[in-house]
Parts: structure tokens; sequence; C-alpha cells
């Protein structure tokens, strides 16, 4: 039987990049799958079409509107939190209302979208959100307001995690490093700076980080909880 036949999965931010990868892993392994996007339309159509998932238009900047989304999908299996924002570049000169907005969506509304998520999640559920090495080291500048809204994951895990304990529901960050995506594409201009920091040179590949997910989603990982599962070519070591 696949191994989440049977299972409720929504992914937010799922449309593109790493958070499609994720719907197609748990499509592909038969679990019921829901999916949220915001600017990436065509892209979502195309998902939901190929994979049988369904996809919402629901902006992860907006937390009440991921609330009722969370609540409309529930109960779930698995909630994973992908939707994540950078901006780069000089704090003295970037535009408040975009950092606050970063914040939101990367920070804010994982925190209510996780809670909202335990309201109806049946015991031993999944809740896992994709944070980044940057919560563990930045060592570039220019992208402060990224790193405090990936680091604020980890105080998040390490508390729900206690909260949701008892019954049996894990909570997770999974922290990858450089991976080919959209926002960062294997040869992008950054890829030098980025490689000279790891000790496996290379942009991960979206599949290994829904292999991890995938994993820290299934029976094996019962016991995980609370915890950061770096994957970065040994970005952070
Ligand atoms: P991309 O920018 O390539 O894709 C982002 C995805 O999130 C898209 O599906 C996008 O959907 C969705 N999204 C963004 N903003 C919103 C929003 N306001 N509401 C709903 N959905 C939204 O990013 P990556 O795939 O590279 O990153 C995915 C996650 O992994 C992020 O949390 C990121 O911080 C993290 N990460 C990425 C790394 C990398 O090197 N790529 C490294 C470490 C962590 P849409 O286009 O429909 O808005």
């Amino acid at each position: 039987m696949p191994a989440f036949q049977g299972k409720s999965v929504l992914v937010l931010g799922g449309s593109r990049s790493l958070g499609a990868t994720i719907v197609r892993r748990f499509a592909a392994e038969g679990a019921t799958v829901a999916f949220t996007y915001a600017a990436s339309g065509a892209a979502a159509e195309a998902l939901a079409r190929e994979t049988g998932a369904t996809a919402h238009l629901t902006d992860s900047a907006d937390r009440d509107a991921v609330i009722a989304r969370v609540a409309s999908c529930g109960p779930l299996d698995v909630l994973v939190i992908n939707s994540g924002v950078a901006i780069f570049g000089d704090p003295l000169e970037q535009d408040p209302d975009a950092i606050e907005r970063l914040i939101r969506i990367n920070t804010i509304t994982p925190y209510f979208a996780a809670v909202e998520a335990a309201r109806k999640m049946p015991d031993g559920g999944r809740i896992i959100v994709i944070g980044s090495v940057n919560g563990d080291r930045m060592p570039l500048s220019g992208m402060a307001s990224y790193a405090l809204s990936k680091s604020a994951l980890q105080g998040m895990a390490r508390g729900l995690a206690r909260d949701f304990g008892p019954r049996g529901i894990t909570v997770n960050v999974v922290q990858p490093g450089p991976i080919d995506t959209d926002a960062n594409p294997a040869e992008g201009p950054l890829k030098d700076v980025m490689h000279a920091f790891m000790a496996i040179k290379r942009h991960g590949r979206t599949e290994e980080i829904a292999g991890l997910v995938a994993w820290l989603a299934g029976p094996e990982a019962g016991l995980v909880t609370g915890s950061m599962q770096t994957i970065d070519g040994g970005f952070g070591a």
C-alpha cells in the first residue's frame, strides 16, 4: 500500500519549486493533497491536473485567510508550511512594509497555521515547517530579515512540540541549504559564493528535501519532534 494512502496533507505554498515537489511526493505516495498558492495560478492549475491535488488561492501574508484555509481543509494528518520569501539588501534602505510582510509569510503565518491545524489533527499528526540553514548560520550581509524569520521557527517548533507532544503530534523544522529552485537557481549569480561555504559544493535537489519531509511525515519519525533537520551540504558545519 502506498505510504500515505488515506492521509490528508496540506502544503502551504505548493505551486512551484520545492513546494511543488513536496506536493508531487505526497500525491505519488497515495495521499489526498491540497496546496495553496498566491501568484502562480497557471502553475498551480497545471500541478493540480498533473497530481490530482486541490489548489487553493490563499496568500500566506494574510494570517486570517490562512487560518480559514487550514480549518476548511482539516482534519489534516500532515501540514507542510513551505511558503517563504527572501529580501536582499541594506537594512538601512529597506521598505519596512516589505520586511514586515516577509515576517508575516515566513514566521507569523506558520505559527498560526500550525496551531490551527493542531485543533482537528488526529493523534500522531505531523507539522513540518520549511526553515533554512540561515536560521543557524548567516554568513552573508543583506539577509538579516530572512535569518530572523527562519531562526524564529526554531523556537516555535520547540514550544509547539511540547504543547502537542501528549497527542503524539510532532512539530519539526526542515532547514535546507542552497537548493535549486526558481528563487535560487543552481546556475544563479550567487552560486560560487554559496558553494564556498559548503562541504558538498552543489545546490540540493528539491527531491532530496521532499524525501526528508516525507520521512518526517512517516511512521519511522514518530519520536522526532521539536527538532531542526538540517539538509545543507555542510553549509552550516
Ligand atoms: P520559490 O520562490 O522558488 O517558491 C516559493 C513558493 O512559495 C511558491 O510556490 C510560491 O507560490 C509560494 N509562496 C510565496 N509567497 C507566498 C504567499 N504569500 N502565499 C502563498 N504562497 C506563497 O522558493 P523556494 O522553493 O526556493 O523556497 C521554498 C521554501 O524553502 C521557502 O520557505 C524558503 O525560504 C526555503 N528555503 C529555500 C532555499 C533555497 O535555496 N531555495 C534554501 C533554504 C530554505 P506563488 O508563486 O503561487 O506565490
